[in-house]
């Protein structure tokens, strides 16, 4: 594994990195190190739009699940995105439900979209052929399953939740044969449409929240997974996870999808926000994520409640 940050990685495409918007290394880089511009200078506002749970699939609907709709609603964010011009959009995760195929259907859409447009891995962006299960990363041009990203004096931290799965890898990986003795020596009782975050993500976990607390950044977790409040949709090591976050006073909120219906809840003076899935409505639902010194205010659309956020 790389060194945490050590490597800086600027992603040449425009998609990942543009303006002010800096991504961070990751795990298993293989990008050139580049020096970026310094964007420490903080902004006292901003603007981000955060999209969950688009899941589409080339099949008829089913039940709540809109899967027909998913292009047209997508394409309407896409065109209200690029008129309110938000710094970035997050993809909190199931960008499609199954099919490799259904990424290209979607990117021909957000490929439109102005703002740079960051990706988390959900369950079913793998429910792919196990030939492409390691090609995912690459399809949504992001730089690793877990990365992070700064705007202004924030820090993005994107996790992978499909680390330790049944699905995440294709089978005849030895990751994946770690994976099943871990599912079956520790999470057999759990669901196994969930999955949780490795060892090894774990520690970089830590050293980035370390690190972050010596920048004096704020931090949102970007996770397809809730961990908070307790829920049959958290990843399997929910409660481990909220024991590493809890002492980082940086870490201001959780956001989550996977979860179509939403959530929320607070606990140690951190926000844990699960938003509402874009499938399952005939509507929309997406929102505006100001950030300020003093709160997250979320604007929602569609379906999605609005929320207003005092961070500590
Ligand atoms: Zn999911």
């Amino acid at each position: 594994m790389n060194s945490l940050f050590g490597d800086l990685l600027k992603i040449s495409s425009g998609l990942i990195c543009r303006g002010t918007l800096v991504v961070l290394a990751a795990a298993h880089l293989s990008a050139t190190a580049q020096n970026v511009a310094d964007n420490s200078s903080a902004k006292s506002n901003f603007t981000l739009a955060v999209i969950a749970d688009c899941q589409y699939a080339e099949q008829p609907d089913n039940g709540k699940r809109l899967y027909t709709l998913c292009p047209d609603k997508l394409q309407q964010a896409v065109a209200v995105l690029n008129a309110k011009m938000p710094d970035a959009v997050i993809h909190l995760g199931d960008f499609i439900d199954k099919d490799f195929k259904s990424f290209d259907r979607l990117l021909a859409i957000t490929d439109k979209l102005e703002p740079p447009m960051y990706h988390v891995l959900g369950n079913h962006d793998f429910s792919v052929a196990d030939e492409f299960k390691t090609q995912v990363v690459r399809k949504l041009s992001v730089p690793a399953r877990y990365y992070a990203f700064d705007h202004f004096d924030w820090r993005f931290i994107a996790l992978d939740g499909n680390d330790v799965s049944t699905y995440g890898w294709p089978e005849n990986t030895a990751k994946h044969a770690e994976n099943m003795a871990l599912y079956h020596a520790k999470y057999s009782q759990q669901k196994r449409w969930n999955g949780a975050l490795g060892d090894e993500q774990l520690v970089w976990l830590k050293q980035a929240l370390d690190k972050a607390t010596r920048e004096n950044k704020k931090v949102v977790l970007l996770s397809h997974f809730p961990i908070f409040p307790v829920n049959m949709h958290n990843l399997w090591n929910a409660a481990a996870v909220l024991e590493l976050i809890k002492p980082y006073k940086v870490v201001k909120a959780w956001f989550s999808g996977h979860n179509h219906d939403g959530h929320y809840g607070t606990t140690e003076g951190i926000h844990f926000v699960t938003f509402h899935a874009m499938l399952d409505t005939p509507d929309t639902a997406f929102s505006f994520v100001t950030f300020s010194p003093s709160q997250i205010v979320i604007k929602g659309q569609g379906r999605q409640p609005s929320m207003q956020l005092t961070i500590r």
